[in-house]
């Protein structure tokens, strides 16, 4: 981690706020180690989960918004889970992306809010994930145009992935929960 004194000046208290509203007691955490050392992907992050944590109790949004970490925590809730106090660790990972995309803050690892928006457009549009339709709309957008070519032949030739996308009940609730028609968010 950075080591550079944090200053109580640089306390965010919205974002602390936000925190509270969302049940992510940072406050309970007391660097047991629990989180870090059990997460599967721990060793890829720039911030240990801990360390995120940590900055979050001192109010430190800034910093965490442009780490590696919230990018790439796969969201697979081990840490909560083995939290002594009970932190909804992966609930913190999520506002943190949250505000980065909202803040239009420059993503550390940029590919990946790409693939999120490629997923959860084809999720709007068809009900349910039309895969090709989503990887050439990632490719596109991200400029990874051969990147998993040959994986991507292989489950095509197994049947795994569809030419048409499948159409499934219920289409128009669907569009209605990603229309955001009765939430209010602030920046
Ligand atoms: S497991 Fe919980 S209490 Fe322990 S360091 Fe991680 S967040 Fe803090
Ligand atoms: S939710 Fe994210 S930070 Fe927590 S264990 Fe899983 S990958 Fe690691």
């Amino acid at each position: 981690m950075d080591k550079t004194n944090i200053s109580p000046d640089e306390r965010n208290e919205k974002f602390l706020t936000k925190l509270q509203e969302r049940d992510v007691d940072v406050q309970a955490c007391f660097q047991c180690g629990r989180c870090s050392s059990g997460c599967p992907v721990g060793e890829f992050f720039d911030l240990s989960v801990m360390e995120v944590v940590r900055l979050a109790s001192y109010g430190q949004e800034e910093r965490l918004l442009g780490c590696h970490t919230i990018w790439l925590c796969a969201a697979c809730e081990t840490c909560a889970t083995r939290c002594p106090n009970d932190i909804e660790i992966a609930a913190l990972m999520d506002v943190l992306r949250e505000i980065s995309l909202r803040k239009g803050v420059s993503p550390a690892e940029p590919r990946i809010p790409v693939f999120h928006k490629s997923f959860l457009g084809s999720i709007g549009r068809w009900g349910r994930a039309y895969e090709i339709g989503m990887i050439g709309t990632y490719k596109l957008k991200s400029g990874d145009l051969m990147g998993d070519m040959a994986l991507g032949m292989r489950m095509f030739m197994k049947g795994k992935l569809k030419l048409v996308p499948h159409s499934i009940d219920g289409k128009a609730e669907i569009k209605e929960i990603f229309s955001g028609k009765g939430k209010e968010y602030d920046r």
